[in-house]
């Protein structure tokens, strides 16, 4: 099966990197066409011209309105048969909208956005979860497997961005305690690695803590994941909260903060950053 990835970004460089260490890899395309320099697979200079010659597209862009401006360039030349695989993280309405545009031409979009950070699509142990046809997924599933560590299918189209929603709820609460709870620390005078250590192994470890813990008590945000990118996605959490009523005061909170960080123009720093407002 020939592969195509549009989006070589902190999470597509290492996801086609990986595709293409497992030989599926045979076209890329990057807006910016300097990120496509390392890859030795065909380069091409449009999504269009990528969609033409391969049997899946994967795309991994940034915002609802980049993945549907990739879904209407593909749209005009993709083969009927073909699956379009979208790994960002967009609303599960734009997911739908997506899938309908491109079942006219009689592909198959899986709506599969990813959790694990640039160290899981580096090390291709991502979690992906997936909403859409089942044997469209089946048939795509070896490609999927060289990116991901844990594929599950979520439901019909959309489900897999409902999903994903789920998870940026929870990383919201995680990325508030984490980033407070370590600035109180510093406030207790304690050695900070071995805060993280010890921490790390109980009840109150994880993935965040350990990741980004020691990286932003040292006042280092390089991402990972750019606090612009996870405000978009608790925009996309709060439409969806008020379409069904549900009170998400967590993402509220961190939206608020957001907001504040990136109007102080750390935008593209990681999304642990927040601790530069639990420090003040
Ligand atoms: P990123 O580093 O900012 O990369 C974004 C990529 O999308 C770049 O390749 C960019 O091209 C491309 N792009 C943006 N708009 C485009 C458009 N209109 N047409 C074509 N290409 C376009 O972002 P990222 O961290 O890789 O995130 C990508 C997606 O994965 C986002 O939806 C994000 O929410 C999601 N995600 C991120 C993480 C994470 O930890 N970073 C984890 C899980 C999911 P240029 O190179 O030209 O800018």
């Amino acid at each position: 099966m020939k592969a195509g990835m549009i989006g070589l970004g902190a999470m597509g460089l290492g996801m086609a990197r990986n595709l293409a260490k497992a030989g599926y890899l045979t076209a890329v395309f990057n807006r910016t066409p300097a990120k496509t320099a390392e890859f030795t697979v065909a380069v091409f200079d449009s999504p269009e011209a990528l969609a033409a010659e391969v049997d899946i597209v994967l795309i991994c862009v940034s915002a609802d309105q980049d993945v549907l401006s990739v879904i209407e360039a593909i749209a005009l030349t993709i083969k009927p048969g073909a699956i379009v695989v979208d790994m960002s993280t967009v609303s599960s309405a734009t997911a739908k909208k997506a899938a309908t545009i491109l079942a006219e031409k009689q592909v198959v979009f899986l709506d599969a956005p990813v959790s694990g950070g640039t160290e899981g699509a580096k090390n291709g142990t991502l979690a992906m979860m997936v909403g859409g046809d089942v044997a469209a997924l089946e048939k795509a599933m070896p490609v999927l497997e060289a990116m991901a560590a844990r594929i599950i299918h979520m439901g019909a189209t959309g489900s897999g961005q409902a999903t994903k929603a789920v998870n940026q709820i929870m990383g919201a609460g995680i990325n508030q305690a984490v980033t407070e709870a370590l600035a109180f620390a510093q406030t207790q005078g304690l050695v900070m690695d071995k805060v993280i250590d010890v921490i790390s192994g109980g009840a109150s470890g994880n993935w965040f803590l350990q990741h980004r813990g020691s990286t932003m008590t040292e006042g280092t945000f390089v991402p990972g994941f750019k606090v612009a990118l996870h405000h978009k996605d608790l925009k996309i959490c709060q439409v969806m909260a008020a379409q069904t009523e549900a009170l998400i005061p967590l993402v509220d909170m961190t939206v608020i903060s957001y907001e504040q960080l990136m109007a102080e123009g750390y935008g593209d720093e990681d999304i642990s950053a927040l601790y530069r407002l639990k420090k003040q």
